[in-house]
C-alpha cells in the first residue's frame, strides 16, 4: 500500500467525530475552519455549536449587528477571525447573491480566508484537489520525506505543495487533507510523535534514519530591534490663526523610506525628560532646549514592524518666532490638510488622528 492508501485507512478507522464532517455544506466547513484557526478543537467546539445556532445560513450571518458577533466570538480571541467572518458573510450576500464560492479560485478571494482554508472547503465540499497545508500538515511531510530546507521559507512550502499534489488523490482530496489534520495532531505531533505505532513508519525517510527529532527545520527569526522614537509637534498659529506645524521627509536606507515624519530624535534606549532636552540634537537642530516647554500630555505609543518594535513618545511644543524660522530652514511646515496629502508611516497617522486636531 502506498501513503495515500495507508493515510486513508488509518482515518477512516480514526478519525474525529466532529459535528461539521456530519455535513458537506460549505457554510459550516468555512465557519468551522475560521473558528479553528489558532483554537484547539475541544474549544472550538461549543463555539462552531452556537454561531451557526444563532446563524444558520450565510445571510443570517450578513444582516446580524457587527456587536452580535463579536459577542459569540467572546473569549476565543483574534476578533479579527469575527469581524471578517462577518464582513466575508456580507461581501458573499452583496458580491454572489448570498451563494457561498463552490471553487478555491473564487474562496481564496473572500475576506479572511487564506490559502490553507479556502483549500479545505474546496477539497471537501467541492472534490477539488488542492493540498491544505499548515504547520501541522507540513511538519509530517518533511518528516515523511526528510525535508532539509527550513518551513517557513516560501521555497519550502512550494516544495512541499507539490509533493502533496503527488499524493493527493483526485477522487477523495477532502479525506486526505483530513486525515492529514487529525494525523498531525493525532500521531505526528510535534513532540514525542507515535513512531513506534505509526503506520507510515516504513515509508518515513525521517523514522528509518532515525532523525525524527531533525524536522521540521525552521529558519531562525532574526532578532526583533528595539527603537525609541521620540517625535515633536511643533506647532505655531499662523497670519490666520490656523495652525501650523512642521514634518520632514525620511531618507538613508530605513523604514519608511521618502515619506513623511514629525521631527524626530532617535534614542539607543529610554530617556527621561532632562536627558532628552540635553540631547546633542537640539544643538545640531540650532533650537535652545532651556526654553522649551514640554507642555501638554506625552503620548506613548508603540508600534510593531516585522523586525522592529517602536517606542514612540510624542511630545507637542509651541515654538516662539526664532525657533519656528530655525524649523523652517530645514522642515516643512504645514497644516493639517496639506498634511493629509503626503505619504506618511501609519504611526504617525495614527498619531495625529488621536491628537484629535
Ligand atoms: Fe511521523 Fe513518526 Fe510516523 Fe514518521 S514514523 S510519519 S515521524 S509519526
Amino acid at each position: 500500500m502506498d501513503i495515500t492508501e495507508l493515510l486513508l485507512n488509518w482515518y477512516s478507522e480514526n478519525k474525529r467525530l466532529l459535528p461539521w464532517r456530519e455535513s458537506d455544506n460549505p457554510y459550516h466547513i468555512w465557519i468551522s475552519e475560521i473558528i479553528l484557526q489558532q483554537t484547539r478543537v475541544e474549544q472550538g467546539l461549543a463555539y462552531y455549536h452556537r454561531f451557526v445556532d444563532a446563524f444558520p445560513d450565510v445571510f443570517a450571518l450578513a444582516a446580524a449587528p457587527a456587536e452580535k458577533v463579536l459577542r459569540l466570538w467572546q473569549g476565543l480571541g483574534y476578533y479579527s477571525r469575527a469581524r471578517n467572518l462577518h464582513q466575508a458573510a456580507n461581501q458573499i450576500v452583496s458580491d454572489h447573491n448570498g451563494k457561498l464560492p463552490d471553487n478555491y479560485k473564487d474562496w481564496i478571494n473572500i475576506k479572511g480566508v487564506g490559502s490553507y482554508t479556502a483549500a479545505a472547503i474546496a477539497s471537501i465540499c467541492f472534490n477539488e484537489p488542492i493540498p491544505a497545508l499548515d504547520g501541522n500538515v507540513m511538519r509530517i511531510l518533511t518528516r515523511l520525506f526528510a525535508v532539509d530546507q527550513p518551513v517557513n521559507k516560501s521555497a519550502t512550502k512550494k516544495l512541499l505543495y507539490d509533493l502533496t499534489m503527488e499524493i493527493i488523490p483526485q477522487d477523495k482530496p477532502g479525506d486526505f487533507n483530513q486525515a492529514m489534520m487529525d494525523f498531525g495532531s493525532m500521531v505526528c505531533k510535534p513532540a514525542r510523535p507515535l513512531c513506534a505505532s505509526c503506520v507510515l513508519s516504513h515509508t518515513c525517510h525521517a523514522f528509518q534514519s532515525d532523525t525524527v527529532y531533525k524536522y521540521p527545520r525552521k529558519e531562525p527569526k532574526k532578532p526583533v530591534r528595539e527603537r525609541f522614537f521620540h517625535y515633536f509637534f511643533f506647532f505655531y498659529p499662523a497670519r490666520d490663526n490656523e495652525m501650523r506645524f512642521f514634518v520632514q521627509k525620511r531618507t538613508g536606507n530605513d523604514i519608511w523610506k521618502n515619506m513623511y515624519e514629525l521631527p524626530l530624535l532617535e534614542t539607543k534606549e529610554p530617556i527621561n525628560r532632562e536627558n532628552l532636552l540635553n540631547d546633542p540634537w537640539w544643538k545640531a537642530n540650532r533650537i535652545d532646549s532651556t526654553n522649551l516647554l514640554l507642555n501638554g500630555q506625552v503620548l506613548e505609543m508603540k508600534h510593531l514592524l516585522t523586525h522592529q518594535r517602536i517606542f514612540a513618545s510624542f511630545y507637542q511644543i509651541r515654538v516662539d518666532g526664532v525657533t519656528k524660522n530655525r524649523l523652517a530652514k530645514q522642515h516643512l511646515s504645514v497644516n493639517l490638510h496639506e498634511f493629509e496629502t503626503l505619504a506618511k508611516p501609519a504611526l504617525i497617522e495614527r498619531y495625529i488622528k488621536q491628537m484629535n486636531v
